[in-house]
This record gives structure tokens, C-alpha cells and sequence, in this order.
């Protein structure tokens, strides 16, 4: 999902998000900056190992067939807080508007409603599914998700990199010791308490933004 993408089209290494004053006052929010930027680190990585053995990313910015075409985009409760926040604090009142109609009238199973004429509103805080998505060769068809049509030219994320932004996410879910979130990993815990983007009830944070967006 690469809308605005960017920063791996372009091949500059990624950089971490940084709000020092609400890292301060949201405790929980270093542990998601630093999850991202683990996982952009990953992501850039494996695109490098790609086209170093003559692959081509396909991903490019306004590209966004797979933000309407994915049906299952899998969020963590981390992630949905970091959401609710950054479209609350950090959007300014005309972002805040678009996203009004598309969050309250959105009902399960419907597209992606943080898309908005190709471009992702929230991409700095997209989620990790959408970070790790990346597509080689060629650009994906309207409706082609391409993890099924050809799952050959999907860039498979690297495990090290993916587990450690999972792992950086688990002490908000309680999980404090290395072993713990060790073993949420590997028995697949974390992905237990995921949540699919497209079921997620996004009127509530519609209703958040009413609020703000004046
Ligand atoms: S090439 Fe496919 S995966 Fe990449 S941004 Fe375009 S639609 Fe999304
Ligand atoms: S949050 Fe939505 S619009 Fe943004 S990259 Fe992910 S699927 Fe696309």
C-alpha cells in the first residue's frame, strides 16, 4: 500500500517519526513510532535485496488499486489508538473534514476509508500491513490484489525486521519481557488480536473528529 510511497520508491532510508512532546505524554506512542520505523527499515531492506538482483518496484506515489482492493488489512490495537490520535492531533481541520463522511457512512466489508483521491490521509501513521505491502514489475490492476494473482512479485517482508515492530507493539497489550512477547510471536498471539481495517467501527472516530473539526 503505497500510496505516496515514496520514501522506498525513491530509495531513501527511512527515518522514524518524531513528536517529542506527545511521546512524553503518550507513553504508548514511542512504542508505535518505533514499530514503524523498524518496519519501514525492513521494508527498505528487502526492496534493496530486490532490485539488487534486477527487480523493479512497482509502487509508486498516487498509486492506491491496493488500498481499495485489500479486503482483509489486518490492525493492532496499538495501531487503532496511533490512529484515533494522529487523525485528532495531528490532521489539520480540511483533512479532518474529508475524512468525516467516508469514517461515519463507512459499514463493514466497504474499502479503505483513510483513501482519498489516491492518497492515503494518514500516511505517516499507516498501518503496518500497509507498510509492508510492496509489489514488483508491475502496477497492480483495478480490484487485483496481487498477494493472490501473483504472489511471486509481493515483496515478502523480512522476518527479523517484521517480528521486532511486532514485538516493539506488545508491551501496550501488558506483554513486558522479552520471552513473553518472544512467544506471542511465534505461537501467533499477536496476530490474535488484530483487527480487519475493513470491519473496524470507523463512525466512532467520525464522531471524535466532529468534535474537533470546526
Ligand atoms: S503497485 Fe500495487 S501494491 Fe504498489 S502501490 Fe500500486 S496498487 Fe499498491
Ligand atoms: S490506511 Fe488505507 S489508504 Fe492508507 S495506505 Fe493503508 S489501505 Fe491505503
Amino acid at each position: 500500500m503505497n500510496v505516496q510511497k515514496l520514501q522506498q520508491n525513491s530509495y531513501a532510508s527511512p527515518s522514524r517519526l518524531s513528536f517529542p512532546f506527545d511521546e512524553i505524554k503518550n507513553a504508548w506512542l514511542p512504542l508505535l513510532l518505533d514499530a514503524y520505523y523498524i518496519a519501514d527499515q525492513g521494508v527498505f531492506e528487502g526492496i534493496r535485496r530486490q532490485t539488487a538482483k534486477g527487480r523493479t518496484l512497482a509502487c509508486s506515489k498516487w498509486c492506491s488499486h491496493c488500498c481499495s482492493s485489500h479486503t482483509t488489512i489486518p490492525v493492532y490495537p496499538l495501531e487503532v489508538v496511533g490512529v484515533y490520535w494522529y487523525a485528532i492531533e495531528k490532521l489539520d481541520i480540511t483533512q479532518k473534514k474529508i475524512l468525516l463522511d467516508p469514517l461515519r457512512n463507512h459499514v463493514s466489508g466497504d474499502p479503505c476509508p483513510f483513501l482519498n483521491q489516491g492518497a492515503c490521509v494518514i500516511h505517516p501513521m499507516r498501518f503496518l500491513a500497509c507498510r509492508h505491502f510492496n509489489v514488483f514489475d508491475t502496477v497492480c490492476a483495478e480490484n487485483e490484489d496481487a498477494f493472490f494473482t501473483r504472489r511471486e512479485d509481493v515483496l515478502t517482508p523480512i522476518k527479523k525486521y517484521k517480528n521486532d515492530a511486532l514485538s516493539k507493539m506488545l508491551p501496550f497489550l501488558g506483554l513486558k519481557t522479552k520471552a513473553q512477547r518472544k512467544e506471542a510471536i511465534k505461537t501467533g498471539w499477536i496476530h490474535q488480536q488484530a483487527q480487519v481495517l475493513q470491519e473496524i467501527e470507523w463512525s466512532k472516530l467520525a464522531d471524535r473528529l466532529s468534535s474537533v473539526a470546526h
